[in-house]
């Protein structure tokens, strides 16, 4: 059988369908990236926001018009948070809640009638399969560590979407490393909901798991996807001494105002914050730091908005993903009084990304004449002889250089940054390249 995978929201998504595809096709089922020949879709629905949880139901939607005789198997936060309306939403054949994901393929295998796999005792011996990941044309892989989170901030849906915190095993999850480096992947990203809470109920921690995973591995390049600003150690920056750990972390902050962190029930403070952004830019140089911001949280008043603005601009960010408040029924904030009007959230999303584009300008200007290690992705630019990737401070950067293949790994010099002030770029490349350019040859695929 041909089966499709797709997902909106997180890398835990993501790194989700990694493990699904490569299941499936350990039972000698293939990985297909067109929906519309498939015999199985299965479709990762996301919730963090409002509009997310609209984007997963006009998925659904679609992928029932584009393969009608298609399974449609659904699981994910939208499809966890309301289980039987989507059970109804035409051409679904199946839902499964993030809490039963490790069923997902079995459940499916039992809904085709599969024989093969379903109840399988064995576990399957996944060297011999393709890689999923190549296959669906991706170059890092989203490894789960672990799922759910114990805080309870109080615009977060996540934590209700996906429950209490679990860790998969340290030897599970080398095992897992380990066969995607011997497939070919040069790159991994450690995911999961509260990634600093790992092994907080196995009696294990982010730090340890990832000496392990520097020690007993050998995969060139590792990243963390996004991680709590809390429940770090003191040394935990130490480990960016190993070179194979790529000197990046997303520390979503939310809000750059103390009062208003105070009512999103966050565990960190500002000045907290600032000291952990300098612990890692003491450990190592140009360590990029990246965030989420919330804009126009319930009773944020001009006053603390200028706050926040300020201290992102004190910061200084790689990156900023902004947010613009988005209400969840079922929680604390979609209750709280002094609701931001939408035109102001707007404005205020606006301006920050205004400041957001000057930070990552100035940022990307420090990197200029340095020498730097580039996983390349995928061709890009109008003629396709442009190629893309991102250095290990997590920064995109394209290249003219036609000897350059996907999931290779080569040293350049940053010879300019983009017009647009979005990429980096190595040489031969005219400046006036911008990130548009990318955008209309990734959009042709
Ligand atoms: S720590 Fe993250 S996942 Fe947990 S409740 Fe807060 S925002 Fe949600």
């Amino acid at each position: 059988m041909f089966i499709n995978f797709q997902a909106l929201g997180c890398r835990l998504n993501e790194a989700e369908l990694e493990t699904w595809a490569s299941q499936f096709m350990q039972y000698g089922h293939q990985v297909t990236n067109d929906a519309g020949e498939a015999d199985i879709v299965v479709f990762n629905s996301c919730a963090v926001t409002a509009q997310a949880d609209r984007k997963s139901r006009q998925q659904i939607g679609r992928l029932q018009r584009a393969n009608p005789a298609a399974r449609l198997v659904v699981t994910g936060c939208h499809a966890s948070l309301q289980p039987d309306a989507v059970k109804n939403y035409l051409g679904v054949d199946l839902v499964i809640d993030n809490k039963s994901k490790e069923q997902l393929v079995d459940r499916t295998l039992q809904l085709i009638g599969d024989k093969a796999g379903a109840g399988a005792s064995v576990e399957p011996d996944f060297d011999g399969a393709l890689n999923a990941l190549l296959q669906r044309g991706r170059h890092r892989g989203f490894i789960k560590i672990q799922d759910g989170c114990r805080y309870r901030c109080t615009y977060c849906i996540v934590t209700l979407a996906r429950g209490d915190e679990r860790s998969r095993s340290e030897a599970e999850i080398l095992a897992e490393i380990r066969r995607l480096h011997r497939q070919g992947v040069q790159e991994i990203a450690l995911t999961g909901v509260h990634v600093g809470g790992y092994g907080s109920d196995i009696d294990s921690s982010l730090y340890r798991l990832l000496s392990e995973v520097l020690e007993h591995s050998d995969i060139p390049r590792i990243r963390l996807a996004s991680v709590e600003p809390w429940d770090l150690p003191d040394h935990f920056f130490e480990l960016f001494d190993n070179p194979r750990l790529m000197p990046h972390m997303h520390l979503p902050i939310q809000s750059g105002c103390d009062s208003v962190l105070r009512r999103m029930a966050r565990r960190c403070r500002t000045d907290e914050f600032a000291r952990l952004v300098d612990k890692a830019r003491g450990a190592i140089s140009l360590f990029n730091i990246t965030t989420d911001l919330i804009a126009g949280f319930p009773g944020e008043s001009e006053q603390e908005w200028l706050q926040t603005m300020k201290f992102i601009e004190r910061v200084g960010f790689g990156h900023i993903h902004i947010f613009p408040f988005s209400a969840r029924a079922g929680t604390k904030a979609a209750g709280l009084p002094g609701q931001v009007d939408s035109a102001t959230k707007k404005a205020r999303s606006r301006e920050m990304h205004e400041l957001a584009a000057q930070l990552k300008h100035r940022e990307l200007r420090r990197h200029l004449g340095g020498r730097v290690q580039v996983l390349w992705e995928r061709q890009c630019g109008g003629d396709g002889t442009q190629w893309t990737g991102y250095t290990p401070h997590y920064h995109r950067i394209v290249s003219h250089d036609p000897q350059l293949r996907a999931s290779s790994i080569s040293t350049v010099t940053i010879d300019a940054v983009s017009a647009d002030g979005a990429v980096l770029v190595n040489r031969a490349l005219q400046p006036q390249v911008t990130l548009a350019d990318f955008g209309r040859h990734a959009a042709r695929g």
